[in-house]
């Protein structure tokens, strides 16, 4: 196959050349760079790669050229080649502009006219855009295949499994992916097999699970020390974060996590609020730069690792994991966070991975093509999912308990949504009962006004909605809220269990549990904000905390 492209286009032609002169001088050994001196001889030359199956990494656009805008060009493109990435060249007194695109047209970034040097100011841009468009690249022949039926389980459960370790994989769908049947008979896989997983030297793996696939990709799960400074549970932001930090800060820090790392954030297509990323960044990027960042400091992570259960004696702290084994630590940060309360509707857990997904919108788009998809929620994770499904689905349907989503939702989705044409929103609505032969096919949704019910079509159904603490592995003397989540700091101090369970001289620190040297950070904790930067800002303050703790003891 060809290497992937970058297109690259403008009507000046000294733009054109210095530009495409630069990106040679770079990528030349891992990507073609080709020229289009109109927004028109750019889409023509889009559509004869993909006529190709050509693969497209990047399309830079200058914005001012008479035929048609830089910011139409790349929407133009987008439509073709969803997940290539796309970059608006401005001139200064264009930037405004190139600002508004990028809430509009979902442009990626934007570069400023001149870009010299261009060590400085184009290649790291560059750079990180590639690699993120990597990241999400599947090959269509080359590399790990995970083959098996759209509306099974089983297969969501792997393909889950492997997005959320970040692990590039290309799903065949034996009923709609024409390669699929020829490819089976050529490995020899029958279909009651399925899912298979094709490893990249073109070995079979049948009967799959976590742990199995786990084990095949080389994930790491076994500790390599008896005793840490700090062990991290949980590697959403607040982990990650925490890795980082306490890496950084010389502890011997080990961060564990049930799935895999990036927690809820890792499921957003999107996040927008992020601080430095002004076009916004991908859950699954940020948190491949946090792995990396936190590995390179020296933090190790062990995933899958469920921890069950956890105590202290003498000060050490023991971790129960699910699998019988022990580790130890002389100060650990719970950063657990919660999950999506689950649907109540009549036979929801008849298809649960078979049509029916808590959260993972990210995970399942790609399939959602040609699709009628029903989104459940009303806040901001349901907004950013619809407008992500959108991308690949017929229609998105938001179904809403409230009358409108002002309440809980940011007004920037709300804004986003009611420009998709493809998206719908209910208002007033809940599901009630859901069916389908073998997989979701329908669902009836009842009117909190006036208590009828309609019935729909539906392909697959996503549920976002209420919150649901993962603390049930905590200890008794781990005091929480009455919803579970974890008290720290003075609202543990006030608690009427309190002073039984307390036995130090001083005062909890502010992110300390009431179990001394255990800290708790993210949306585990009680008072959270529920957001990316205060999970992060959580995770490093409560480093922070630990390092004055473990200076005490
Ligand atoms: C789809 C979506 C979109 C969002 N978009 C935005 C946004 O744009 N901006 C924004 O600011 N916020 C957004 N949020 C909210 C944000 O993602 C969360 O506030 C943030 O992820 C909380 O981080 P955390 O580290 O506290 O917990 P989590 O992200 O919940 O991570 C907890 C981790 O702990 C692990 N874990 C749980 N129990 C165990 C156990 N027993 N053993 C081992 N590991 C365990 C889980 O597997 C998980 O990886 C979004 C959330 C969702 C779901």
């Amino acid at each position: 196959m060809n290497e992937p492209v970058i297109l690259v286009v403008d009507d000046d032609p000294q733009v054109l050349s210095a530009i495409r002169r630069d990106l040679r001088s770079r990528y030349r050994e891992d990507y073609r760079v080709l020229a289009a001196s109109s927004g028109d001889a750019a889409l023509t030359a889009v559509r004869e790669l993909k006529s190709r199956g050509d693969a497209l990494a990047m399309v830079i656009s200058d914005q001012r050229m008479p035929s048609m805008l830089g910011v139409d060009v790349l929407a133009k493109v987008r439509e073709i080649y969803p997940i290539a990435r796309r970059l608006l060249l401005t001139a200064y007194s264009d930037i405004e502009a190139a600002i508004r695109a990028i809430n509009e047209a979902h442009l990626d970034h934007y570069l400023q006219k001149p870009w010299d040097p261009p060590e400085e100011r184009l290649f790291p841009a560059i750079d990180d855009l590639l690699s993120s468009w990597q990241a999400e690249y599947r090959p269509e022949l080359a590399g790990l295949r995970l083959i098996g039926y759209q509306w099974s389980p089983r297969s969501h459960e792997i393909k889950d499994f492997l997005a959320s370790n970040l692990i590039p994989y290309r799903w065949l769908d034996v009923d709609r992916d024409p390669d699929a049947p020829g490819f089976l008979g050529a490995i020899g896989v029958d279909a009651d097999e399925l899912p298979v997983l094709v490893l990249e030297n073109g070995a079979v793996v049948r009967n799959l699970t976590i742990g199995s696939v786990a084990e095949c990709m080389g994930l790491r799960t076994a500790a390599a020390h008896d005793l840490y400074d700090l062990i991290i549970i949980g590697a959403g932001p607040a982990g990650l974060a925490a890795a980082v930090y306490g890496a950084s800060e010389g502890m011997r820090t080990l961060l564990l996590d049930g799935h895999g790392p990036g927690g809820q954030a890792g499921a957003s297509s999107r996040i927008e609020n992020y601080l430095g990323f002004p076009s916004g960044v991908s859950g699954s990027e940020l948190t491949r730069r946090a792995v990396a960042q936190a590995q390179r400091l020296g933090a190790e992570i062990l995933t899958p690792v469920v921890v069950a259960g956890l105590s202290c004696d003498a000060g050490y702290k023991r971790i129960a994991l699910a699998d019988g084994r022990e580790l130890v630590s002389r100060a650990v940060i719970t950063a657990t966070g919660m999950t999506y309360r689950e649907l109540t509707a009549e036979g929801v857990a008849d298809y649960l991975g078979a049509g029916v997904y808590y959260g993972a919108a990210m995970t399942e788009a790609q399939s959602c093509r040609g699709c009628r998809v029903f989104v459940i929620g009303g806040g901001n994770s349901a907004g950013q999912s619809a407008v992500y499904l959108s991308r690949f689905a017929r229609e998105v349907c938001v179904v809403v308990r409230r009358e409108d989503l002002k309440p809980t939702m940011s007004h920037y989705l709300i804004q986003q949504l009611a420009a998709l044409p493809n998206v719908r929103i209910l208002p007033c609505r809940v599901p009630e009962r859901l069916e389908g032969q073998g997989r979701l096919q329908r669902v009836w949704l009842k009117s909190l006004v006036d208590d009828s019910v309609s019935q729909e079509d539906v392909d697959a159904l996503f549920v976002f909605i209420g919150t649901r603490p993962h603390s049930d592995w905590l200890p008794p003397s781990i005091l929480r809220n009455p919803k579970g989540f974890v008290l720290t700091g003075r609202d543990a101090a006030i608690a009427e269990a309190f002073p039984r369970i307390w036995k130090e001289s001083r005062e909890p620190m502010p992110l300390e549990t009431s179990l001394p040297g255990v800290f708790a950070a993210g949306d585990l904790r009680a008072g959270a904000m529920n957001r990316v930067a205060s999970a992060v800002a959580e995770g490093a303050m409560a480093v922070r905390l630990v390092s004055d703790y473990l200076a005490r003891t």
